[in-house]
């Protein structure tokens, strides 16, 4: 089988992105591939396919990017099809910010080291659609706007579907201090948090995190460190959403008996043999993950 190196997205213009990909060098048929681009809004898809079939062509233009906003990030890879034996292999997920320096890579894992074992907790990531297919239950062509709040097929959005694939990740999520405002109709609890987190998956404004406890909160802003202009590490400010608001309706589906949601390293202590339930070396290891 080939393999990708070098995939890179350049361009100088907003009306479109240069994807471009080579293949280490091989002694097989490249006339026997067929290559394929896919692009996302979300680095875990869902994907579309913008160009292919490709013979022996490692470079597409693709002239249908919506880059009017700044927020919006978008991810590419390249798909190779052996015709012969139907076998398919994907390139790394790219997007416009390049590679990763290797010093940003060594702060990226300990940091991640940092979240998994010590101080963050399992959250998800809902990636929201900002362009794409309008929704077909609650958009009006004239009005050019929603006309429904609780909207279950956009979920509020006015995208179908509302949002891309949950990714999961560990991050720090800081408390706020309860709030409660009383005015002449509601009540409201408004409470503003502080969530950090590694580079990926890239969060942006408006998206929707989910964390441990099933808080559901909307991002409102995003900033963070880079390196050579590569995010190593994302600061979030988010709002936690009211009670009620369709956005609790939005399935998380993941198995809640066996997910891990906070360290467990945390609760146990595996640093000594004495500290250990059993003397077995497959118990001590089993304290590190190991299985
Ligand atoms: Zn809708």
């Amino acid at each position: 089988m080939i393999r990708f190196k070098n995939e890179r997205v350049i361009s100088f213009s907003i009306k479109y992105f240069d994807v471009y990909w080579e293949v280490s060098p091989t002694t097989e048929d490249l006339q026997e591939y067929e290559f394929y681009v896919e692009r996302s809004e979300s680095e875990e898809g869902p994907w579309q396919q913008i160009a292919g079939p490709l013979i022996d062509r490692y470079h597409v233009r693709d002239n249908n990017v919506p880059l009017r906003s700044h927020n919006r990030i978008l991810f590419y890879r390249i798909k190779a099809l052996h015709v012969l034996s139907g076998t398919e292999l994907y390139s790394k997920v790219i997007d416009r910010a390049g590679k990763i320096s290797l010093l940003a890579q060594e702060m990226i894992r300990r940091e991640d080291v940092l979240f998994r074992e010590f101080v963050g907790v399992q959250c998800w990531l809902f990636p929201r659609r900002t362009f794409g297919q309008r929704c077909p239950q609650c958009w009006d062509d004239v009005l050019q706007k929603r006309r429904q709040d609780q909207c279950p097929t956009c979920w509020g959005t006015g995208f179908s579907g509302g949002y891309h694939y949950p990714i999961g990740l560990w991050g720090q999520v800081d408390d706020a201090e309860q709030t409660e405002q009383v005015t002449m109709e509601d009540h409201r609890q408004v409470t503003y948090h502080t969530f950090r987190t590694g580079p990926s998956p890239a969060i942006k404004p408006m998206d929707l995190v989910v964390d441990h406890l099933n808080r559901r909160f909307r991002v409102f802003t995003v900033g963070g460190t880079t390196r050579l202009g590569v995010g190593v590490r994302q600061e979030v400010k988010m709002v936690i959403i009211e009670r009620g608001a369709i956005e609790d309706s939005i399935p998380l589906k993941i198995d809640a008996s066996s997910v891990r949601l906070v360290p467990e390293r945390e609760f146990s202590n595996p640093h000594t043999p004495e500290a250990s339930q059993s003397a077995s070396m497959s118990t001590l290891f089993g304290a590190y993950g190991y299985k």
